[in-house]
């Protein structure tokens, strides 16, 4: 059974090597591994962009991103002052594209984010992971059409395909239902607020007054209450 500290991507136990830069849970690893292989058959390179990450790393991106020092934006990709935004906006504008630490379904090994590689670089194309490049003749449209179609057969499904007012569309996240849904399952709102009580993040107090509502839109992609 996962550990508090594994969801929470404090403990990587739970993870073993794909390759030599991509990490998933066990189990995991074996799905996608056959869903690589039957794409291979097909003459598309399934590969992992981003697998695994840590709860650290995820602390130094929302760090970054509240003092401004990485970019923020609204939903349509217009750049926001960090400066200028109060604490539940600036939550909102960093959610909507990067995760929570210790809320981000990255840490579990049940999710990663796919791309073509031969075709991306076949095409010296400088990739940007945006919705653009996986659609019409994008270098990861033809992958994704294959995806999208066959990834149930091998227990995946998208959990931010459609925008529902939580995170970003991002048609290249995958993640492995059954055991997502195990994890889920003992997700504790009470702990993460613990951990991220004793941690560095910039911000918490504003988190933790709505930490429940925030794991539920974002996280679980649940949107935004009617
Ligand atoms: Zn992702």
């Amino acid at each position: 059974m996962i550990s508090s500290l594994q969801i929470m991507g404090i403990d990587s136990s739970h993870i073993v090597a794909v390759n030599e830069h991509h990490s998933l849970h066990g189990e995991v690893k074996d799905a996608f591994c056959q869903m690589q292989a039957d794409a291979a058959i097909e003459g598309l390179d399934l590969q992992i962009c981003s697998s695994f990450r840590s709860f650290d790393k995820q602390l130094s991106i929302w760090n970054r991103k509240w003092r401004g020092e990485l970019a923020l934006y609204t939903i349509d990709g217009e750049i926001l002052d960090a400066n200028t935004l109060a604490d539940e906006e600036k939550i909102h504008a960093i959610l909507t594209w990067s995760a929570l630490p210790g809320a981000s379904r990255h840490h579990w090994g049940t999710d990663f984010d796919f791309y073509d590689k031969r075709n991306v670089e076949k095409l010296g194309h400088v990739f940007e992971l945006i919705p653009q490049e996986y659609e019409n003749e994008g270098p990861c449209a033809e992958l994704a059409r294959w995806v999208h179609t066959h990834c149930d057969s091998y227990g995946f499904y998208l959990p931010y395909h459609h925008y529902t007012g939580g995170v970003a569309r991002e048609p290249w996240h995958l993640s492995h239902r059954a055991i997502a849904q195990q994890i889920q399952s003992h997700f504790s709102a009470d702990t993460l607020a613990e951990q991220l009580a004793k941690s560095e993040m910039l911000g918490k107090q504003s988190v933790l007054s709505c930490l429940p509502e925030l794991i539920r839109r974002y996280t679980y992609n649940e949107g935004v209450k009617a």
